[in-house]
């Protein structure tokens, strides 16, 4: 008896490997293309990291005419839940991270390499596994959990490591004859990978963003198909990665400490490894210290969170770029109106210890991505966000769609476009003072500042009204009205003539233009007061103008 019969007796009816390698041939690339994946489990929640992880990975495969796959990782399928798979593609959807090739919905797939749920594909795990047992590098362990949880008892009470190894690997010993009686007699079973490992010797690690690391060989017996058949991440990662033509493994740096384990695997299965690329977490900073942002203590953490807030999902791609590589922020500053996909990433400039997570800069970022946008665009995702989350806002933009775009369209589309809005969520309170209904609905409140005596604003307001407000004078000629206004009642025309004779004049032109806008809009820092008068239009100039003095 020998390695074949036990590898035939566990898999009496599975293909040889020979079928796979020649059902999934080599992908034909270009040099230096990038095969790469993102390969979560299917547990309902995409974390931030997950999706930094895909900007990364799709990204790095875009930029040299490679390909990004998703790859399902289900083998665990106690942490399954349902719809899970239609969670995270409706999520990479959102951020516009749809892989070239991959699974698109709980079941089906696109591209050559499927299927790309791990669990659709238990027949060809067994049969990278049958290989390896006929080698003598895979064999089947029959002890019970009891057994294992007291041999890791007593090696922690020894103070050794623990796991399956060296002399605590005891199944290893099992004759192949007994093995096969074992199994005949139907004693239940598990495969282990036989380490070829010496922890004493070390393996050198090129990776392709923490650099060079060195680490003990592994000598661990992993298990590579569990009771129910399904294989463990290890082995399921290499046969997959291997048969998809994945040329760099893109994943999260909790993974690294695998390397050793990983590459032991490629080299018993005979295939080329990949490279690989871990991603340190991103971080959040609490009580001065660092930590990982927690599914559990972080909203943040979740993407979900970006589309509630109303973030645009652009804006957080952009944000998850610019942590990743750090002359992003110049290249933006040189390139404020390229595609993202214009931007070079390198994973070797990416951050070896996590980055932090800072939400001022991602609403920074989002500022500018919105200010770019067209009054169409910012009125119909505005909308979309508000179906979802803000009834009102979304009566208020439906009620007159061509007024709303007027008032989105002040200050846009202009070389320096207004920067005002950061998320969907600051539209309501940003354009609200604008609807009349609204506004008076409100009962506006007046907070004057530099002239604030009723009886001078009364005056100013009523002056305006009667000798300079004329709903059809240009730019110039409306700002002219105002300073001449501001002569009449004793202020500079200019600041500058102010600044340099104070003593002269009660104020500037300045300090009038806000108590204009002041009673225009009870606010005294809005956008540009000659388009939010156009927009609002004659009757209501003069109406909130009136109300105003009356209402002071
Ligand atoms: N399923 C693993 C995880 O979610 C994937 C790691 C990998 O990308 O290989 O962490």
């Amino acid at each position: 008896m020998d390695y074949k019969d036990l590898a035939n007796i566990i898999f009496p009816d599975v293909k040889d490997i020979s079928y796979y390698e020649e059902k999934y041939p080599r992908r034909n690339l270009e040099e230096g293309a990038i095969v790469t994946r993102y390969a979560p489990s299917p547990t309902g929640f995409m974390h931030i990291g997950g999706l930094y992880q895909s900007v990364v990975a799709k990204k790095m495969a875009k930029q040299t005419k490679g390909v990004f796959f998703l790859r399902i990782e289900d083998t665990d399928q106690k942490r399954e839940i349902e719809n899970g798979v239609n969670d995270i593609i409706n999520a990479l959807r959102e951020f516009d991270m749809l892989p070239d090739e991959g699974m698109t919905d709980e079941e089906n797939y696109v591209g050559n390499y499927g299927p790309y749920k791990q669990s659709q594909r238990k027949e060809i795990y067994q049969s990278y596994a049958k290989y390896l047992v006929e080698k003598g590098l895979a064999y089947p362990c029959f002890c019970k959990q009891e057994e294992l949880e007291e041999m890791r008892k007593k090696q922690e009470t020894a103070k050794l490591r623990t796991g399956y190894y060296g002399i605590w690997a005891k199944c290893r010993l099992i004759p192949v004859n007994e093995a096969i009686e074992k199994i005949k007699n139907g004693e239940e079973f598990i495969l282990r990978f036989k380490s070829p490992g010496n922890p004493e010797k070390k393996i050198k690690h090129r990776d392709q963003i923490k650099g060079n690391v060195d680490f003990p060989e592994n000598d661990q017996d992993i298990v590579i198909i569990k009771s129910d058949g399904l294989p463990t991440y290890h082995f399921a990662h290499a046969v997959d990665d291997h048969l998809m033509g994945t040329t760099c493994v893109i994943r999260g740096d909790e993974w690294l400490s695998s390397v050793p384990l990983h590459l032991q695997l490629f080299q018993a299965l005979g295939f080329k490894a990949p490279k690989y690329a871990h991603i340190a977490p991103i971080m959040k900073e609490e009580n001065g210290a660092k930590r990982k942002l927690s599914k559990r203590k972080d909203p943040e953490a979740a993407v979900s969170y970006y589309g509630e807030l109303g973030i645009p999902s652009e804006a957080v791609d952009e944000y998850l770029l610019n942590i990743a590589n750090s002359n992003f922020e110049q290249w933006r500053r040189q390139n404020p109106d390229a595609k993202l996909d214009e931007f070079d990433l390198q994973l070797n400039k990416m951050s070896v210890s996590g980055a932090l997570f800072d939400i001022i800069k991602l609403l920074d970022i989002s500022k500018r991505v919105i200010s770019k946008y067209t009054k169409e665009q910012v009125y119909e995702k505005a909308l979309v966000w508000a179906e979802k989350y803000d009834k009102e806002l979304k009566q208020l933009l439906e009620e007159n769609k061509e007024y709303a775009l007027k008032v989105f369209g002040i200050e846009r589309g202009n070389v320096k476009p207004r920067r005002d809005i950061a998320k969907w969520s600051d539209v309501k309170e940003n354009i609200i003072y604008m609807y009349d209904k609204e506004f008076y609905k409100s009962k506006p409140i007046y907070e004057f500042q530099k002239i604030s005596d009723k009886e001078e604003i009364k005056n100013i307001i009523n002056t305006y009204i009667t000798k300079y407000y004329n709903n059809s004078d240009d730019k110039q000629t409306w700002f002219e009205k105002i300073k001449d206004l501001s002569e009449d009642f004793g202020y500079a025309r200019e600041t500058k003539e102010y600044k340099n004779n104070p003593e002269k004049y009660k104020g500037h032109v300045g300090d009038v233009s806000t108590v204009i806008r002041i009673c225009l809009t009870s606010r005294s820092n809005t956008p540009d007061m000659y388009e939010i008068m156009n927009v609002l239009g004659e009757k209501s100039v003069k109406d909130r103008l009136q109300y105003a003095t009356q209402n002071m």
